[in-house]
């Protein structure tokens, strides 16, 4: 493959995401993997916020298309502001997890691959997902948001996949997304039913894609509860950041009240 111009230094995600570590010592930043691709190495990152035992566990992730930025900032403000601690919630946190695609400015990892079709296979030919499958099954989280973005999209929409009981989120999320930005007016996504901004994943889709993504990889393996923002490509990039930290921050909400409604 000819080499792709560099249009995002990783050095300053790194930076962002250690300057996270150092301020505050409750957050458990590792190295998942060194990802090679000669002459560049990328450390793969993940932070953990352990809570109290019992308290309920929110994954947060972003960047696995690494021409979808917004997600990437949003998680980052996220790691950087107050709301992490005040939720007292066990947390984790992928902030961009293909590197290489991010610094390229490509949906593809280093070698091509996409890597959000990949979360199958167990040999997977790709490294970030090598790392990130078993780093994701040591503790699955009860609630994962994986924010991505949509080239195509008129406005903003939400994939919400939740097992019976669990709490409607994602009609929240667009209802407070809405009150500032526009909100997707399509009734039909990729062959998906939305409801008022809300999509709905089938399996059939989900067979078509070719392979699994990182939160139907969850949902297999006991998650009970996935939102995937989409943010529209089109529309100012602040405004896309604010979207998907308003998904976050009601996440948290929404957790959180959970752990004041069921105390141990
Ligand atoms: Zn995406």
């Amino acid at each position: 493959m000819a080499p792709l111009p560099r249009v995002r230094p990783y050095t300053a995600l790194l930076n962002r995401v250690r300057a996270v570590a150092e301020r505050d010592a409750s957050w458990v930043l590792s190295e998942i993997a060194r990802l090679q691709y000669p002459p560049d190495r990328y450390p793969l990152l993940a932070l953990r916020m352990p809570a109290r035992q019992g308290a309920p566990h929110l994954s947060v992730s972003a960047g696995i298309h690494g021409d979808e930025p917004a997600g990437v900032e949003a998680v980052l403000r996220f790691l950087e502001s107050d709301l992490p601690r005040a939720a007292a919630l066990d947390l984790t946190v992928l902030p961009c997890q293909n590197p290489s695609g991010h610094a390229h400015d490509t949906r593809f990892n280093g070698d091509g691959l996409d890597l959000n079709r990949q979360f199958d296979k167990p040999g997977s030919p790709t490294q970030e997902t090598l790392a990130l499958r078993p780093f994701l099954l040591r503790r699955l989280p009860d609630l994962v948001v994986e924010c991505h973005e949509d080239a195509d999209a008129d406005g903003f929409y939400v994939w919400e996949v939740r097992r019976p009981g669990r709490p409607e989120i994602g009609r929240t999320v667009v209802e407070r997304v809405a009150a500032a930005q526009a909100v997707t007016a399509a009734r039909v996504i990729e062959g998906c039913f939305v409801t008022e901004g809300v999509a709905h994943p089938t399996a059939e889709r989900i067979a078509r894609i070719g392979g699994w993504s990182h939160t139907y990889f969850l949902l297999r393996n006991g998650t009970p509860h996935c939102l995937t923002p989409e943010t529209p490509a089109s529309r100012p990039f602040e405004a896309r950041v604010d979207a998907h930290l308003t998904t976050l921050r009601t996440a948290l909400e929404v957790l959180s009240q959970r752990t004041v409604l069921s105390p141990e």
